[in-house]
């Protein structure tokens, strides 16, 4: 392995680790607002954010220094002013728009996470891994490495901030409307609960029917890391996945997939298929989007 494989590798083991934060066992308060608006010297961006981001879906977007306010763990830096506008920019385009294609009016409003925070720097473990990303019972996501955002690398804005962003989203929606527990009879035998990590060293959790690692930890993380891992992965490369799965573990998937599919129509009138195309299409055009100035229509 080059450094850079291993760099890439320790980042991936430590996005899916800080989802071990994520807190399932209580049922959001969603009526609630979190949002308090701090008074202070507001610039073009700030007035951006109240509009696009508060007044639209009540969303806190925080990315100044001052809004760090967790994890003295960690030595942290703050997310560059450019790269914030970029960010701001991209999860409207990737995330909430593609959303508002395919799902009924006011489904963001009332769901989506409250606070999205941007911090510069990772947080480096003492392991030597790098936090990417983390959430807080679904209702605030910290994205992390802000400052070495690279816009043109679809593959790696999925993988380190856009599949944490619809991992949690996804635990709203389910915390909200129980899925069928058909869906966790298929792999009931096989979680591996907090061993997730080591537990694939010697086979392959692809080939038991798991997405990733993570989702073998149990029924909620598999359900939300094959959402987001299927909105972000075209038709072809999923077809790829699957014959890489074998006959067994593609058997295991298809049966879960079909189950999440009739749950999102079901349950809130979403079809996943459109959504993994609004997606897909957007991250095609992603080229041509502005994403460095601040609109306001
Ligand atoms: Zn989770």
């Amino acid at each position: 392995m080059n450094k850079y494989k291993i760099l890439l590798w320790l980042m991936t083991v430590a996005i899916i680790c800080t989802m071990e934060a994520c807190s399932e066992d209580e049922e959001p308060d969603m009526s609630t607002s979190v949002i308090t608006v701090e008074k202070g010297e507001s610039n073009a961006f700030d007035n951006y954010l109240d509009l696009i981001y508060r007044e639209t879906y009540n969303i806190n977007f925080m990315y100044r220094f001052e809004d760090i306010e967790s994890d003295m763990d960690y030595q942290l830096v703050p997310a560059l002013y450019e790269n914030s506008v970029k960010m701001a920019n991209l999860v409207k385009y990737l995330c909430l728009d593609a959303y508002e294609e395919v799902a009924p009016d006011g489904f963001l409003e009332k769901y989506f996470p409250k606070m999205i925070m941007l911090v510069g720097s990772p947080a480096y473990n003492n392991n030597g891994t790098i936090v990417l990303g983390t959430a807080e019972g679904g209702l605030k996501i910290t994205l992390y490495n802000i400052n070495n955002l690279d816009v043109t690398n679809v593959d790696v804005l999925y993988e380190y901030y856009f599949r944490t962003i619809f991992h949690e989203f996804s635990h709203i929606l389910h915390q909200t409307k129980d899925y069928s527990t058909d869906f966790d009879k298929i792999s009931s035998t096989d979680y591996v609960g907090g061993a997730w990590n080591d537990a694939w060293d010697n086979s392959s959790s692809l080939e038991a029917g798991f997405i990733s690692d993570y989702s073998s930890k149990e029924e909620n993380e598999d359900f939300v890391e094959l959402i987001a891992h299927y909105i972000t992965t075209s038709p072809d490369d999923w077809n790829a996945i699957l014959e890489q799965a074998g006959e067994d573990g593609s058997d295991i998937l298809n049966q879960k997939m079909a189950i999440i599919k009739s749950y999102l129509l079901q349950s809130w009138e979403i079809d996943i298929d459109k959504l993994r195309d609004a997606i897909l299409d957007r991250a095609e055009k992603l080229a041509e989007q502005d994403l460095d100035n601040i609109t306001i229509e």
